[in-house]
């Protein structure tokens, strides 16, 4: 992915996106998490492998560093995907890093529907432990 290109999208947008999709990658229909809350995990449970940094092999549990959430512009930015919640879906790290510079039809699916499901990707427990 070219990090360079890349447009961050604001916080709060990414939540309404992620809250719309109901936590899960819209590519794969995998759970997704939160990356403060384990941010939080791991420096409650120190040693654990909830969070690292950079997603380093070994140091993170697989199960999260695959499972990251991120919004994907559905059609790229960087080739002229509008900057809209409808460009936007909840994706899984890992679809985010295999499909992120695609086109749909040319190597990405269609984005899946949107799957009924109260999975939060930990975003509650986040209020919870940051107190
Ligand atoms: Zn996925």
């Amino acid at each position: 992915m070219d990090y360079l290109k890349r447009k961050n999208i604001p916080a709060k947008i990414q939540l309404e996106v992620w809250n719309r999709d109901n936590w899960h990658c819209r590519y794969c229909d995998k759970p997704i998490f939160y990356t403060l809350s384990l941010k939080i995990l791991d420096k409650i449970n120190p040693k654990h492998s909830y969070f690292h940094p950079n997603g380093k092999t070994g140091e993170i549990l697989p199960l999260f560093i695959y499972s990251w959430a991120s919004v994907d512009h559905v059609k790229p930015f960087s080739k002229q995907g509008s900057d809209e919640k409808e460009n936007y879906v909840s994706a899984c790290w890992e679809c985010n890093m295999k499909y992120g510079n695609m086109e749909v039809g040319q190597g990405k699916p269609e984005p899946k529907g949107i799957i009924e499901s109260n999975w939060d990707g930990f975003y509650g427990l986040y209020f919870k432990l940051k107190k």
